[in-house]
């Protein structure tokens, strides 16, 4: 049993991921006319973010992201009820009006890394089997959403017990992506 509440989806154990699994479909929050998002896709990198920006369940401190190719992403059901949160911001979060679920987030500057990506939530989905979450990223960010900083070592204390290594900014392998990117961009890596 979790001392402190991180999220639904780590609190009562993590359902491990389904290495056959081939996508699914995510639904907004609401009772009636869901908008309903298909990946065609398993998800990658799953994390847990403590960042003020992503979308999260009442209660929880962290939130739970993850990607797929953007050519994966289809709306189905209701894309009339999605509007953007906050143009100006570099995700594009795609949200339902009615409920405030973020269904996907895309990157629409060619430039950035990972522009190529959308990011979902799979715990909006009814199917199991997406990819488990893999570690926990922005976690001195739960601070800037109300968590009291000295609880930040029970915080981290939990995550590390869940297989979740806490980062303060992404995990060293998405950091080297974005880093890759910038020296490329720089002229100082040529591959
Ligand atoms: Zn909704
Ligand atoms: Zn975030």
């Amino acid at each position: 049993m979790s001392a402190i509440s991180l999220h639904p989806q780590v609190d009562h154990g993590i359902t491990p991921t389904d290495p056959n699994f081939k996508g699914g479909t995510l639904e907004c929050l609401c009772a009636t006319n869901k908008v309903v998002v298909r990946l065609d896709s398993q998800t990658a990198y799953n994390h847990a973010c403590g960042c003020t920006k992503c979308w999260k369940p009442k209660g929880a401190m962290f939130s739970m992201l993850s990607v797929v190719p953007r050519e994966k992403v289809s709306v189905i059901a209701n894309g009339d009820k999605l509007k953007i949160v906050d143009e100006s911001a570099t995700i594009q979060r795609h949200a339902c009006k009615e409920c405030g679920a973020h269904m996907f987030g895309l990157i629409e500057n060619k430039d950035h890394p990972f522009h190529g990506l959308a990011f979902v939530h799979t715990e909006l989905s009814p199917q199991t089997g997406w990819a488990a979450p893999g570690f926990a990223a922005f976690v001195s960010s739960v601070i800037e959403a109300g968590t009291p900083p000295a609880q930040m070592g029970a915080v981290r204390a939990q995550l590390r017990e869940l297989k979740l290594e806490p980062y303060d900014s992404l995990s060293p392998e998405l950091m080297d992506m974005v880093a890759t990117q910038a020296a490329k961009a720089k002229g100082t890596l040529r591959t």
